[in-house]
């Protein structure tokens, strides 16, 4: 069938690779992997939705304690989008901006109730940490 793909073909097109140039290859994601930066620590927990289809995400204390930092993303408020018309980017970039403001905003919220629950019920005791990623 002419449509049919011959991979045979197209194979012999693809540029050869010697094995040290695939070794060379594996080496240097080995290294720029032991080259990357250390991962960033948070104190966020990952969060639990335990009410279904609310839109509220749930913070629990590190330890099991039972608390819990509630984030309702209905309240959040988008601030004002910027378009001009003459500036075809401004609306990528306004909403790029109120993202990133919101979500500095919620960090800031979930870190206070978390540095604050740890003062009250948790006192000396460091707030665990684990990868932001
Ligand atoms: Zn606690």
């Amino acid at each position: 069938m002419a449509d049919e793909l011959d991979v045979e073909a197209m194979m012999a097109l693809l540029p050869k690779r010697s094995t040290a140039e695939d070794f060379a290859e594996i080496m240097a994601a080995r290294q720029r992997a032991q080259d990357a930066p250390p991962a960033e620590l948070t104190i966020i927990p990952m969060p639990e939705y335990r009410k279904p289809l609310s839109g509220v995400a749930c913070y629990p204390c590190a330890l099991g304690c039972g608390w819990v930092h509630e984030e309702d993303a209905s309240t959040w408020q988008l601030g004002p989008v910027v378009f001009r018309p003459e500036d075809p980017d401004s609306l990528a970039r306004s909403l790029t901006e109120n993202a990133e403001r919101r979500g500095a905003e919620l960090r800031e919220r979930i870190e206070s109730a978390i540095r604050e629950h740890f003062t009250a019920a948790h006192p000396g005791l460091d707030i665990p940490t684990r990868s932001a990623w």
